[in-house]
């Protein structure tokens, strides 16, 4: 992708912002080709024929709970309950597991510096509940997310897309949403931001094109997390 929507690009963030509301896999992690071979295995286990690794970018965001209630539903008409859907992402968390540690997202520590510069202090907002990858955070950009700065699958009801997962964000950060940011790497996670009223930067770090974010409304698009930590580092 050679410079997308550069001329997109505002020369500095809104004034005031003063807490950043990170997601995780794909934006911190460079996760997502491991969630999406995971998913595939796991689905094609349970008997979906039809499952391509490359679909499961689109519901990067959702919790994993909610994406197994989806495909059984869609693709083989079985209803699951709770229980059971918890019972086979634990599966998939396994097969995650199996993958080995995801790398961290080349930029990702330089744009928390950027950051970090800028007086913007920092909250993990993720739909995940990967233990193998919330457990690395700590020594990977360390002093950024300490438990207490983050929202995972385990503490909201409604997943993104839905808001709840930002609007808890800026609840713990105890900021006016007009001084929060949300950055995002999927069109669920960027309307889920837009959905809380707040403002949000996509970074597409992973196949889904620019356009997919120009319809969900980011507020400023990246072509990858390397372009956005440069662009932070000379505001
Ligand atoms: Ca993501």
């Amino acid at each position: 992708m050679s410079k997308p929507l550069a001329s997109s690009i505002p020369p500095s963030l809104p004034p005031g912002i003063k807490a950043a509301l990170i997601d995780m896999d794909g934006v911190l992690f460079d996760s997502m080709p491991f969630h999406a071979a995971s998913w595939h295995r796991l689905f094609t286990e349970l008997g979906v024929t039809t499952s391509r690794p490359e679909e499961y970018y689109l519901y990067e965001g959702m919790k994993g709970s909610d994406t197994i209630g989806m495909i059984l539903k869609r693709e083989l008409d079985i209803d699951t309950t709770e229980e059971e859907r918890r019972e086979i992402y634990a599966k998939k968390a396994e097969l995650f597991k199996d993958c080995g540690q995801a790398p961290a997202m080349p930029g990702a520590a330089k744009m928390l510096a950027g950051l970090k510069k800028l007086g913007i202090d920092t909250y993990l907002v993720t739909g995940s509940a990967q233990g193998s990858l919330l457990d690395n955070l700590d020594s990977l950009y360390p002093g950024f997310f300490p438990k207490e700065k983050r929202i995972t699958a385990l503490d909201v009801k409604n997943g993104k897309p839905h808001p709840e997962p930002y609007l808890r964000g800026v609840e713990k950060a105890g900021v006016d949403p007009s001084q929060a940011i949300v950055i995002e790497n999927a069109p669920l996670g960027v309307r889920a931001g837009k959905a809380a009223g707040l403002f949000t930067i996509a970074v597409t770090t992973g196949p889904i094109p620019a356009e997919a974010f120009v319809k969900e409304k980011a507020d400023i698009i990246f072509p990858d997390m390397i372009s956005f930590a440069d662009w932070l580092h000379k505001i």
